[in-house]
């Protein structure tokens, strides 16, 4: 029997994903696997093409695999490399300089979990940003944990590197089931690209609410929400506190309104290595606010001590996900600094709010 082989398979795999019949790349990909084994790349488009049918729960099982032999990969490289060095007279031995991002980096294919392009790569931050922050004075400019300079945009479709990880993190907390998709969603301050996401993925219950942003399900004060108490099982409020004048207000109103026993997404910008918060929510004076904080309409900047502590004080549960959690190649994959951390909160069993 003429069986095709591997190129021409491959190359029948790649048409048909083009062509959007992901179901039957799939199944080409997965034949591919079974006659020459997995390898980081293949179980990369293999997690895509599940993806993009719709099978989250395989596509992330897929990705780990990816990333595990993407480590694996890495760890070769780098032991080759030690090896390579010990046995030069010429090259003195520095493993801790030894360029494990750079072997990472060329190794990874890059992955936009909102619009499931594997390959277009990410741009950087708007120079509007740089520029501005030059412009007042904006001391801290670069030190955010989370903002990915140089690979912030997805190149399809224009998400954020921030909007990349909530979304990944929620098809997998989506797929171990510990959301469900008919919980009663509400996202603040909706961001465009993840909100669209978030209604593509089938929630059955998803509304959108915010102060001044149009379009919304529901205008409101998060300092005084207009939901009953317990009535929301997930919610997503990203980089909001910081415009609002009393954020603990807002958090205590956050934790009144959630589900007990039920997570969720809260986030603010927070710079690395600040001391303390600095906040001033009586600034009036644009460029003073963008001196200090960063942006013409924030009101304070925050720490990781200050913010989790607020969060904790409102008697919510924190867990702070960061490199360690989701695996140094998932988040090259992402396009995500190192530094990157989720703060998913939750509401305990036991809550008398
Ligand atoms: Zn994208």
């Amino acid at each position: 029997m003429n069986e095709p082989d591997i190129g021409h398979m491959k190359a029948e795999a790649y048409r048909e994903f083009e062509a959007g019949n992901f179901k039957r790349a799939a199944e080409v990909l997965i034949a591919v696997e079974s006659r020459i084994g997995s390898y980081d790349a293949l179980s990369n488009d293999i997690a895509v093409a599940h993806f993009k049918k719709g099978d989250f729960e395989a596509a992330i099982g897929k990705f780990q695999e990816a990333s595990e032999l993407q480590a694996l990969a890495s760890k070769l490289i780098i032991d080759n490399l030690i090896e390579v060095m010990k046995d030069s007279r010429e090259v003195s031995m520095q493993p801790e300089r030894l360029p494990e991002e750079e072997v990472a980096r060329q190794l990874s294919r890059t992955f936009c979990p909102l619009c499931g392009s594997a390959d277009k790569g990410f741009q950087a931050l708007p120079e509007f940003y740089r520029k501005h922050a030059a412009e007042h004075g904006f001391k801290h400019f670069g030190r955010g944990e989370m903002t990915a300079h140089e690979t912030y945009t997805c190149i399809g479709c224009g998400a954020s590197d921030r909007e990349r990880l909530y979304a990944y993190w929620v098809s997998s907390v989506l797929c171990r089931q510990e959301l469900s998709r008919k919980a009663k969603v509400m996202h603040f301050a909706p961001e465009p690209g993840f909100s669209r996401w978030m209604e593509s993925i089938g929630f059955t219950d998803y509304q959108t609410a915010d102060f001044a942003m149009g379009g919304v399900d529901h205008q409101v004060d998060l300092m005084s929400l207009p939901f009953s108490t317990n009535s929301v099982d997930f919610f997503v409020c990203s980089h909001v506190l910081e415009h609002v004048i009393d954020d603990r207000k807002a958090i205590a109103e956050l934790f009144r309104i959630l589900r007990p026993g039920c997570i969720s997404l809260l986030m603010v910008p927070i710079i690395s290595g600040l001391d303390e918060i600095d906040e001033d929510p009586e600034e009036s004076r644009e460029s003073e606010r963008w001196r200090r904080f960063g942006q013409g309409d924030h009101l304070r900047l925050y720490n990781r001590e200050s913010f989790v502590s607020r969060v904790r004080g409102a008697g919510f549960e924190v867990s702070l996900l960061d490199v360690s959690y989701f695996g140094a190649a998932t988040y090259q994959s992402l396009g995500l600094k190192k530094e990157s951390v989720l703060y998913v909160v939750k509401k305990p069993e036991m809550s008398n709010v």
